[in-house]
C-alpha cells in the first residue's frame, strides 16, 4: 500500500501539480481515460439506473457531483495519448461488430455509445471534435484552443428507444455522464450538473446548459449536493465520481454518501471507486457499505472489475468498482453474469475478476 502522498495512478500530465487542490482539479482532463475499463463499469451501470427510473412516468432528478466535459473525442490528443479507450469501449465494439452476442445490458451500453457517437459525428465533423475536449491542441496545457469552437458541435442526443446500429467508422466519439443521463432525460426530468474545471465547465455548459430542465454550474459538487437534494419528486439517482487525484476525496466521497442520504434515504446514490495500492482506496468499500447499511432504505449494491496488474512500483489502476445505494431490486440479477464476462473481455492479465455482491436488505 502506498502512504500518504498523491494518488499514485493516474497518468494525467501534471503541469498544475503541487497548488492543492486547484491545482489537483487543473491537472486532471477526463479526456485522457475516456472509455477505459472504468468507464465501461461505470456507464454501463448508470445506464441500468436511468432505464429504471423511465420505468415511471413520474419525474426524477439526476445530480452528478463531477459532470466532466460531458463528452469526449476518441480521435483528440488527449485520449490518443494512452488510448485508454482501447482497453475498454473499444473491445466491446469491436465485439459487437464481429456479431458475436453480448449480455443485454451491454448490449444496451454499447447501442447508447453508437448512438452518440453516430450523432455527434455527423453533426458536424471537426466542429463535433472541437466541443469535446478534441479541439485542443496536442499541448495538454493549450485551455484556449480546447474551449475554441464549442458549440458549433453541439450534438443531436441518442435517442431514447435504441436500434441497433452497424458500425460505419472507427468509434470517434465517447458520453461522459452527463450524455448519458440526457439521453434518457424525459420532459419532466431534471439534470443538476456540477463541475470545477472552468474548461471542462465551459465545454459542458455549451453542450447541455440551455436545455429545459438542465442546470450546469461551475461548483464544487461535494458542497452543492446540500442545495439539490433532495428532489421535489422525491425520485433521483446522484453519481459522486471523483478524479481521486487528491487523498482528501476518498473521505469526500464517502462524506457526500452520507450527506445524499441524510437528505434522500430512498434516493439512488452511486460512487465510482478506483481500484489502486492505497489504503484509502482499499478502505472505501468497507466504509460506504457501513454507511449504506446505516442510511439506505433498500440497501446496496458493490460491483467490483479487476483487469489489470500494477507496475513494479504497484501504480496503475488496477480496475475499479461502482458501489450503489438503494439500488433497483433487478440490479443484482442482471450485473451478476455480466461482470465475469466483462472481466473476460476486458482482461489485461491472467488474473482478472469481476463479481458483484449486495447487502441482505437488496
Ligand atoms: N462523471 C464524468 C463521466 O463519467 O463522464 C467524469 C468525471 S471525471 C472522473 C471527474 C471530474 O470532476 C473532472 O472533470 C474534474 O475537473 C471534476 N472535479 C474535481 N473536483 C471537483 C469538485 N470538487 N467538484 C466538481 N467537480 C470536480
Amino acid at each position: 500500500m502506498q502512504p500518504l502522498g498523491r494518488s499514485p495512478w493516474r497518468r494525467t500530465p501534471g503541469r498544475n501539480r503541487g497548488n492543492g487542490t486547484i491545482g489537483a482539479v487543473l491537472a486532471y482532463r477526463h479526456a485522457f481515460h475516456a472509455g477505459n475499463h472504468a468507464d465501461v463499469l461505470k456507464h454501463l451501470v448508470l445506464v441500468q439506473l436511468l432505464a429504471h427510473l423511465n420505468e415511471k412516468d413520474k419525474g426524477w432528478r439526476y445530480v452528478d457531483t463531477h459532470a466532466g466535459a460531458g463528452g469526449y473525442s476518441l480521435a483528440g490528443s488527449y485520449a490518443q495519448k494512452h488510448r485508454e479507450y482501447e482497453a475498454g469501449i473499444g473491445r466491446l465494439v469491436q465485439r459487437d461488430a464481429a456479431a458475436s452476442a453480448l449480455p443485454q445490458a451491454v448490449q444496451r451500453y454499447v447501442d447508447l455509445v453508437r448512438h452518440f457517437d453516430a450523432a455527434r459525428s455527423a453533426s458536424a465533423g471537426t466542429a463535433a471534435d472541437a466541443g469535446s475536449n478534441a479541439g485542443q491542441g496536442d499541448d495538454e496545457g493549450d485551455d484556449e484552443g480546447e474551449g475554441k469552437g464549442e458549440g458549433e458541435g453541439k450534438p443531436a442526443r441518442p435517442p431514447r428507444r435504441l436500434q441497433r446500429l452497424q458500425p460505419q467508422h472507427p468509434l470517434r466519439q465517447y458520453p461522459g455522464s452527463p450524455a448519458i443521463a440526457a439521453a434518457f432525460k424525459r420532459p419532466q426530468d431534471q439534470l443538476r450538473l456540477f463541475e470545477l474545471h472552468p474548461t471542462e465547465h465551459k465545454i459542458l455548459a455549451g453542450y447541455l446548459g440551455s436545455d429545459s430542465g438542465c442546470e450546469v454550474r461551475l461548483a464544487d459538487g461535494y458542497a452543492a449536493l446540500r442545495s439539490v437534494l433532495p428532489p421535489p419528486t422525491r425520485r433521483g439517482l446522484v453519481l459522486i465520481d471523483p478524479p481521486y487525484e487528491l487523498k482528501t476525496d476518498y473521505a469526500r466521497a464517502l462524506g457526500a454518501l452520507r450527506e445524499a442520504l441524510t437528505r434522500f434515504p430512498e434516493g439512488i446514490v452511486m460512487v465510482w471507486l478506483p481500484q489502486v495500492q492505497l489504503v484509502e482506496a482499499a478502505q472505501l468499500p468497507q466504509r460506504l457499505k457501513a454507511s449504506a447499511e446505516a442510511q439506505a432504505r433498500k440497501g446496496w449494491l458493490h460491483a467490483r472489475l479487476s483487469v489489470a496488474e500494477g507496475d513494479a512500483r504497484g501504480f496503475g489502476l488496477l480496475g475499479s468498482s461502482v458501489f450503489v445505494a438503494n439500488p433497483p431490486h433487478t440490479l443484482h440479477g442482471t450485473l451478476q453474469p455480466v461482470l465475469p464476462w466483462l472481466a473476460r473481455e476486458l482482461a489485461q492479465f491472467d488474473g482478472a475478476k469481476g463479481y458483484v455482491e449486495r447487502s441482505a436488505s437488496a
